[in-house]
């Protein structure tokens, strides 16, 4: 591994991505890091650019579909303690790109922030949910955003202030090769009120979503000002599978992958689906999953 030579301890060769991802399917990285602080970040990402070599940073893989030849370059995983950190200001949380959603939330609950607690039960990091702005219909993560520590392909690190950022839905133009760590502000609330919200908010969405072990992605984005999970029971798709991947009985926004599940299957019933619901209700649904 001359190319990483003396980052042996933090990169390994051809690792299994299915293993990092909640559909559980896809291949091989040529290159897996998980750097433990800023400076071997910088440099893995110095290397591999050097080389020509593409890169992506993966947060908790509940947004992406690897397809089953895998990703020929490097796959860095902000993991390490030194990006997973939380600490609490005076108006707010700074938090590490790759911190747990789940740790996010239910520390802001705790401190009485409000917010937040609409994400609770959703699967992700910090880095991923600012890249894509994870929402609900109760809020979005960009709206809490004061500032962004984002690596750039280029290697250089930069701080995005609130003012240079721009959050839609499903959308954000945090699209640097790595974020971080990001400062958020929020109001405050009775921390008592905020768990409780939480609490009620979770047994909702668990029993909604597919069971939490079942490996499954949210697979569209809302259309107009109806939600993807209406526009897909109208359209007839519970019941529908390609292969081993099939429409989610709970809720048919969520595909389960079965066990031999490929991403062509997956790949097949966004397809199917897509179409039917183009058909019956001539509406284009656009795929939320990160296709790498
Ligand atoms: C059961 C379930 C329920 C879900 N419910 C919702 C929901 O209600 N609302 C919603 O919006 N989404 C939902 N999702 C989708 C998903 O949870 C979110 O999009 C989540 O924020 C993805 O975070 P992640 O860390 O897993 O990102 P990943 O899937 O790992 O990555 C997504 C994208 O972000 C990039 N990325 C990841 N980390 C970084 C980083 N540190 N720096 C730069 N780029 C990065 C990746 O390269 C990739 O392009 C759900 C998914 C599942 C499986």
């Amino acid at each position: 591994m001359s190319l990483f030579a003396g980052l042996e301890h933090v990169v390994q060769q051809d690792v299994p991505l299915a293993s990092f991802n909640s559909l559980r399917i896809g291949g091989n990285a040529a290159y897996f890091a998980v750097p433990t602080s800023q400076a071997e970040l910088q440099e893995l990402v110095r290397r591999a650019r050097a080389a020509g070599m593409p890169m992506r940073v993966l947060g908790d893989g509940a947004n992406v579909l690897i397809p089953s030849q895998g990703w020929h370059g490097l796959v860095i995983q902000l993991s390490a303690p030194d990006f997973t950190a939380i600490s609490v200001t005076a108006n707010g949380l700074n938090v590490g790109g790759g911190t747990k959603l789940a740790h996010f939330v239910s520390m802001a609950a705790r401190e009485g922030f409000k917010g937040p607690e609409q994400l609770v039960g959703i699967p992700g990091t910090i880095g991923g949910a600012l890249h894509v702005n994870t929402s609900t219909t109760g809020g979005n993560i960009g709206a809490w955003v004061k500032q962004a520590t984002v690596l750039t392909a280029a290697g250089e690190v930069l701080v995005r202030k609130r003012e240079q950022l721009n959050f839609s839905y499903r959308q954000s133009s945090l699209n640097e090769l790595a974020i971080i760590a990001a400062e958020f502000e929020f109001e405050r609330e009775p921390s008592e009120l905020v768990v409780r919200r939480m609490q009620k908010l979770w047994i909702v969405r668990k029993s909604k979503q597919p069971l939490l072990d079942e490996p499954c992605a949210y697979v569209f984005k809302d259309h107009g000002g109806s939600t993807a999970t209406q526009v897909l029971t109208k359209a007839g798709a519970q019941g529908m599978k390609s292969g081993a991947v099939e429409v989610s009985d709970r809720d048919p926004n969520f595909f389960v992958a079965r066990q031999g599940a490929t991403s062509a299957d997956f790949l097949d019933l966004v397809a199917k689906t897509k179409q039917q619901v183009l058909d019956r209700l001539a509406i284009e649904l656009e795929l939320a999953v990160d296709v790498w």
